[in-house]
């Protein structure tokens, strides 16, 4: 990489994911390198479900430059590869939302990674359902992640 992109945005930036990015709001880290950020989404539509970001505030594919997208694209085959061994799902759904009016809730470029399972009924894009999974079990899934990830 030789864009400017690991650059953070200043402290005023009100964003989610810029906040999670500096670490004033916990998250569930997979992988961050100087430019992105991987996370375990919140409110998943499964298991596995993974956000990967710029570390750089930029909001929608339009913005960013193509040598950092093409980053994320090899950040998010790493862990497509790593969840798949982990958790062995049935397929993906991998999805990028630009603006409200195409499902975008945060404003910063983000890659949804969605470990799919035969029989779980989920339809996707922004009307996708989601769980509520426990603390303890987030926190047990990032570990194996991680650990397939060093293999
Ligand atoms: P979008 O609709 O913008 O493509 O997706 C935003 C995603 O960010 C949603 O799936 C939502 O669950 C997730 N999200 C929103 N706030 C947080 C947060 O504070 N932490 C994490 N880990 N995910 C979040
Ligand atoms: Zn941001």
């Amino acid at each position: 990489m030789t864009v400017d992109d690991k650059l953070i945005n200043p402290s005023t930036e009100p964003c989610i994911f810029c906040r999670i990015i500096k670490g004033e709001i916990p998250s569930h880290k997979l992988y961050e390198d100087d430019y992105s950020l991987a996370i375990l989404d919140i409110n998943p539509v499964n298991q596995g479900h993974v956000l990967v970001m710029p570390k750089k505030h930029y909001k929608t594919i339009t913005d960013t430059p193509l040598r950092l997208l093409q980053h994320l694209i090899e950040v998010s085959y790493d862990i497509v590869m790593a969840v798949q061994k982990t958790l062995d799902p049935d397929g993906f759904n991998i999805i990028q939302n630009n603006n409200m009016q195409a499902g975008q809730l945060v404003p910063h470029l983000h890659i949804h990674l969605i470990p799919r399972f035969g029989g779980d009924e989920k339809t996707f894009g922004f009307l996708w359902g989601t769980k509520k999974i426990e603390e303890k079990e987030m926190k047990e899934i990032k570990e194996k992640i991680i650990k397939t990830m060093k293999k």
